[in-house]
């Protein structure tokens, strides 16, 4: 297939609008990452996303409105905590979830009865939205297991040939996915954390936010598996269901996931600034005079990491990095978000000093 590049033009995010409204599937920018976006009630165009992907067919995906209203054609009931919330952080990097109306397909729920959904604050994702009339079902516009796209040219990347359109919009400025909030239990509960903190979360709410608890565990993470209706596919829906069963297991489908993995070995290195300086540059010397080729990542803020984090393992990647050594984050508010994609990209690879 050939894919099509818009610009951010009124008139090329009207084709790229059309392209959605008949079904077929548009990369665009967000604040967060680049969504693959397609119209969340068509279940055809959706297990198109899933397969453009090779998303698990058990990773239920994000819907994105551009009106408050839109919400009471995807939630069966919108909870108090959703509107006051709403109120407060959308459009923006906000996602909750609520019980589904039966209008929405499972495959955009991955089989689930409940939905999430968010409203960006990216302008280009809004007039999409808008244009073509629809909610819009979209996962990270990436190939699954490989770090979000926070560039048009990473979603080109990862997508060309295998979807109809990608709009060449600006770089991601938060450049982590989204904060998950289930609002279907008793207590709020984030299930992916994201810029969106669970202090500010409950201070806005006045009571207390919780954080799923698988999100201070190390997860065995499963291999995504490639292609549609695979007994992989079946595997990994059972055994998701057994650790949901025995509570071990992540809330969030897609946390279960490996993914954000760059090509390269990945090490973090965690404790006193000074021993982990010296830890680096003693671990770089070796495998550079082993002849490897090594990256350090490096970030002086949560924020600047947030932003930045997934285009270096791109870049890692790029450069051909073999060896990539990272510096962990303080894992308080942002930090601790852009750690839980750091523990994961490194697949739990932690030398604590
Ligand atoms: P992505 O689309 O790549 O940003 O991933 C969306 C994330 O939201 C995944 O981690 C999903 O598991 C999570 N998610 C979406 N819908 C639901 C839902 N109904 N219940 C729990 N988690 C959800
Ligand atoms: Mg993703």
């Amino acid at each position: 297939m050939k894919t099509i590049y818009f610009t951010d033009s009124e008139a090329d995010l009207e084709k790229a609008a059309e392209l959605i409204k008949k079904g077929k599937l548009v990369a665009f920018p967000t604040e967060t990452v680049y969504g693959l976006g397609a119209d969340a009630l068509n279940e055809a165009a959706v297990k198109n996303v899933y397969k453009a992907k090779g998303r698990p067919c058990d990773n239920p995906m994000i819907v994105h409105i551009s009106h408050f209203d839109d919400l009471k054609l995807l939630a069966e009931e919108i909870p108090e905590d959703a509107s006051v919330l709403a109120d407060r952080f959308w459009p923006g990097p906000l996602t909750m979830i609520m019980n589904k109306k039966p209008a929405v397909p499972k495959v955009t729920t991955g089989g689930l009865d409940t939905v999430a959904v968010r409203m960006p604050s990216d302008k280009v994702a809004l007039k999409l939205i808008e244009k073509s009339g629809c909610a819009i079902a979209a996962p990270s516009a990436n190939l699954s297991g490989k770090p979000s796209p926070t560039k048009w040219e990473h979603a080109s990347k990862d997508l060309d040939g295998r979807i109809e359109g990608i709009i060449r919009g600006g770089d991601c400025q938060v450049g982590i996915e989204s904060t998950v909030l289930d609002l279907t239990g008793e207590i709020p509960t984030i299930l992916r954390p994201g810029i969106v903190t669970a202090s500010e979360l409950s201070e806005v709410l006045g009571k207390p936010v919780e954080m799923d608890r698988s999100l201070f565990a190390k997860i065995e993470l499963k291999e995504p598996c490639y292609g549609e209706g695979s007994e992989a596919e079946d595997e990994d829906r059972d055994g998701g269901e057994t650790e949901k069963a025995s509570g071990m297991g992540p809330k969030s489908p897609g946390m279960k996931y490996k993914h954000y993995a760059p090509k390269g070995q990945m090490v973090i290195f965690q404790g006193d600034r000074a021993k982990v300086d010296l830890a680096v540059k003693e671990r770089r010397q070796k495998a550079e005079a082993e002849g490897l080729q090594v990256k350090v990542i490096f970030f002086d803020d949560s924020r600047e990491a947030a932003r930045g984090f997934f285009k270096q393992l791109r870049d890692a990647d790029d450069e051909g990095a073999e060896l990539i050594l990272a510096y962990a984050l303080e894992e308080n508010e942002v930090g601790f978000s852009v750690m839980n994609r750091m523990l994961k990209s490194a697949g739990y690879n932690v030398v604590q000093l």
